[in-house]
C-alpha cells in the first residue's frame, strides 16, 4: 500500500485505526509496532479527543498536529533496521543512524530548562507551535485506554482497604472527582474491589463514554439521585457505580451538609493543568471554554481558587473520618497556590499505599495485542495464570480482568508485575509469538509512573526517605539504560500527570515478535527497567528494595 492509501484507510483526520492482522505495511515488526501503537493512541475508541490529538489527562498529546502525525507515519513506513527515528514534542526531526538492536524511535517531549519550566512558558511554546503536552503514555504511544489505569487504581483501593477496612470495601462508599480518560478507571477499580462508588465529572460525555465501555454503572444528572442511589447501595453492601454531572467542588459541599461522610475520598479531575484542565466552580463548559480563550490570567486565578475550596472541603471531609489522598493530579499544590495553605496534611497516593510495591520493583507491566485479536489477549492471559500459580492476587486480576474489561482499540492487558517477573513474563510472550501460538507481535510498554522511571516530588517521589524526592538522574539513567539495553522505542517526557515543572520521566517499549533477536532485547530491557526502581529506592534506604537487590544481584559490589 502506498503512502496516501495508507493515510486515506488508517488515518484521514480524525479517524485513525490502527492496522490489525499479520501483513506488515513498514519494513518490519520494530516500526510497524510503534506505527500501529501510534494509530492506536488517536483511535477515538481510545483517544479522549481525537480532532485535536488529545489522548488522554487534559491536553496530553500523541503528535504535534496533523502535519507531523502524517511524518511520522511517513518515517515509520521507510525506516530500516539500521536506522532511528527522532520525535521532539510530538514532530519527526532527524533521522540518525544505529543498528538492529537499537530503539527505532526515540522521543522527548515537553522538556525546558528549569528556569523557563512553567505553564505560561510552555503555553506561549505551544501558542506557537513549537511544544505539545506529551503527558505520559500519550506522546510516548503506550496508551492503551482506561485498562492502562485500571489496575494501578484497583491495587491503590485495595491496599486502602487493607490499610484502613480489614481488607473489607464491601459497604463503604468511595467519592472522587473526574471520570475523564484516566479517572474513568475509578468507577469500575472501586466496584471490583467491593466498594460502593460516586463520581463527579462536569462533563456529561466523559460519563457517557463510561457507560459504553462498562466502566461504571448509572449516570445522573442529580445530586439526590445519586446520593440515595449510592447510600442504599452502600447500605446494602452493593458495588455499584455511579457518575454524577456537577461540578466536584459543589458536589463535596452537599455531601457535607447532608452530613454524608465518604469512607474513602479522593480526586482525578485534571487539576494538573489549571488553564486547560480543571473547570472552575460555577462555570458551564461552555462558559469555561469561553473565559479560556477570552482571559486565560482570569480563568487560571478562578480554577486556583475553586481548586482551594475543593481541597477545603476534602480537608473537612478528612476531620470528619474520610480516609483522603491526593490521586495524582498535583491537586494540593494548585489549591495551596489558590489560598488552600493546609492543602498537604492529606498525603499523596504513592507513599500512602504505592511505595512498598515500588521496593520489590512492581509497577504497571502491559502489552498490546498488534494483532487486532482478542484471543490473543486471552491467551496471553492463560499462560501468565499458568507460569505464576502461587501470584494469587495476579491470577484473580487477570481473571477478573477477562470477565469485566471491555477492549478498546487494539486489545491489551496490564498486570502489575515486579522485578523477576517481568523478564519472565516477556520472555514467555516472545515464546507465544515464535511458536504460533499468537497471531503477531505483541508490543511490551508501561507507564512512566514506575519505581524507576520518574522524578516527581508531588507524586512517584514523594516523601522519600532520603529527602531526595526532586532528584532527577534516575528517570535519565533509566532512559539511558533502555537504550543500551534495545528497547524499541523510548521516551524521556517532563510534565506528566502533575504539570509543567513538577516531574521528569522516562518511558519505554520492547517488541516481541518470536525472533531471538527480541528475545535477548527483552531480556535485558526488563530486567533492567524494574532493577532501576530496586538501585533507586535502596539508594534511598529502603529495607525492602535493599533485599531484594541482594536476591536479584542488583547490588553494586
Ligand atoms: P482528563 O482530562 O481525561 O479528565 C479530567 C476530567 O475532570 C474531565 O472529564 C473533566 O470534565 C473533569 N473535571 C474538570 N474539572 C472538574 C470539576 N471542577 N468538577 C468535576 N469534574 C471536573 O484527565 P485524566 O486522563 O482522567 O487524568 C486526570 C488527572 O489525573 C490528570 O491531572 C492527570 O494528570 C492525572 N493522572 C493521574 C494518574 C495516576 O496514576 N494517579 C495517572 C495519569 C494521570
Amino acid at each position: 500500500m502506498n503512502f496516501s492509501d495508507f493515510i486515506k484507510k488508517y488515518a484521514a483526520h480524525p479517524h485513525y485505526k490502527a492496522p490489525t492482522g499479520t501483513a506488515l505495511h513498514a519494513k518490519s515488526w520494530q516500526t510497524e509496532a510503534p506505527l500501529r501503537m501510534l494509530l492506536n493512541n488517536l483511535d477515538a475508541q481510545v483517544a479522549e479527543n481525537p480532532a485535536e490529538l488529545v489522548v488522554y489527562g487534559g491536553t496530553g498529546q500523541a503528535a504535534r498536529n496533523v502535519d507531523a502525525v502524517e511524518k511520522i507515519i511517513k518515517n515509520l513506513l521507510e525506516l530500516d533496521e539500521d536506522h532511528s527515528l527522532l520525535v521532539q514534542s510530538g514532530k519527526p526531526v532527524g533521522i540518525v543512524r544505529s543498528h538492529p538492536m537499537a530503539p527505532r524511535v526515540l522521543i522527548a517531549n515537553s522538556n525546558l530548562v528549569p528556569q523557563w519550566a512553567t505553564w505560561d512558558h510552555f503555553n506561549k511554546l505551544k501558542e506557537n507551535g513549537l511544544m505539545m503536552y506529551g503527558q505520559m503514555t500519550a506522546g510516548s504511544w503506550i496508551y492503551i485506554g482506561t485498562q492502562g489505569i485500571l489496575q494501578g487504581t484497583y491495587e491503590t483501593f485495595v491496599a486502602c482497604g487493607e490499610k484502613y477496612f480489614n481488607g473489607d470495601l464491601r459497604g463503604k462508599l468511595l467519592v472522587t472527582g473526574g471520570l475523564g480518560g484516566m479517572g474513568g478507571a475509578q468507577p469500575l477499580a472501586a466496584t471490583m474491589a467491593g466498594a460502593t462508588f460516586l463520581g463527579v465529572d462536569v462533563d456529561p460525555e466523559r460519563i457517557k463514554k463510561r457507560l459504553e465501555t462498562r466502566y461504571i454503572d448509572k449516570m445522573t444528572t442529580s445530586y439526590e439521585e445519586a446520593r440515595d442511589v449510592s447510600l442504599a447501595a452502600k447500605e446494602k453492601g452493593e458495588a455499584v457505580s455511579i457518575g454524577l454531572v456537577a461540578d466536584i467542588g459543589d458536589t463535596l459541599e452537599k455531601l457535607l451538609a447532608d452530613g454524608i461522610i465518604p469512607d474513602i475520598l479522593t480526586d482525578q479531575t485534571s487539576a494538573h493543568d489549571p488553564i486547560n484542565g480543571y473547570i472552575p466552580n460555577g462555570l458551564t463548559l461552555a462558559e469555561a471554554a469561553e473565559l479560556r480563550t477570552k482571559s486565560p490570567k482570569e480563568y487560571e486565578t478562578r480554577a486556583l481558587k475553586s481548586m482551594a475550596r475543593h481541597v477545603g472541603f476534602m480537608l473537612e471531609l478528612q476531620k470528619h473520618g474520610s480516609r483522603t489522598f491526593d490521586y495524582g493530579n498535583n491537586l494540593r499544590e494548585f489549591a495551596r497556590q489558590g489560598g488552600e495553605i493546609n492543602a498537604f496534611d492529606f498525603p499523596g497516593f504513592v507513599p500512602e499505599y504505592i511505595r512498598p510495591l515500588f521496593c520489590e520493583g512492581k509497577g504497571p507491566f502491559r502489552w498490546a495485542a498488534l494483532s487486532g485479536d482478542p484471543e490473543d489477549i486471552y491467551t496471553t492471559d492463560h499462560t501468565l495464570i499458568e507460569a505464576f500459580p502461587e501470584n494469587k492476587h495476579m491470577i484473580r486480576w487477570l481473571q477478573e480482568a477477562q470477565k469485566k474489561i471491555a477492549f478498546q482499540g487494539l486489545p491489551c492487558r496490564i498486570c502489575w508485575l515486579g522485578l523477576g517477573e517481568r523478564e519472565k513474563a516477556g520472555l514467555l510472550l516472545n515464546d507465544l509469538v515464535k511458536s504460533g501460538k499468537i497471531k503477531a507481535p505483541i508490543v511490551i510498554g508501561r507507564d512512566h509512573l514506575d519505581c524507576g522511571s520518574v522524578a516527581s516530588p508531588n507524586r512517584e517521589t514523594e516523601g522519600m526517605r532520603d529527602g531526595s524526592d526532586a532528584v532527577s538522574y534516575w528517570p535519565l539513567l533509566n532512559l539511558m539504560a533502555n537504550a543500551g539495553g534495545g528497547a524499541t522505542w523510548i521516551s524521556f517526557h517532563h510534565g506528566g500527570g502533575v504539570g509543567i515543572g513538577y516531574s521528569q520521566h522516562a518511558g519505554m517499549v520492547v517488541l516481541a515478535d518470536g525472533s531471538d533477536r527480541a528475545a535477548r532485547c527483552l531480556s535485558r530491557v526488563l530486567y533492567n527497567d524494574p532493577a532501576l526502581g530496586i538501585m533507586r529506592h535502596s539508594d534511598a534506604g529502603y529495607e525492602k528494595a535493599l533485599k531484594m537487590g541482594e536476591t536479584f544481584g542488583v547490588k553494586i559490589k
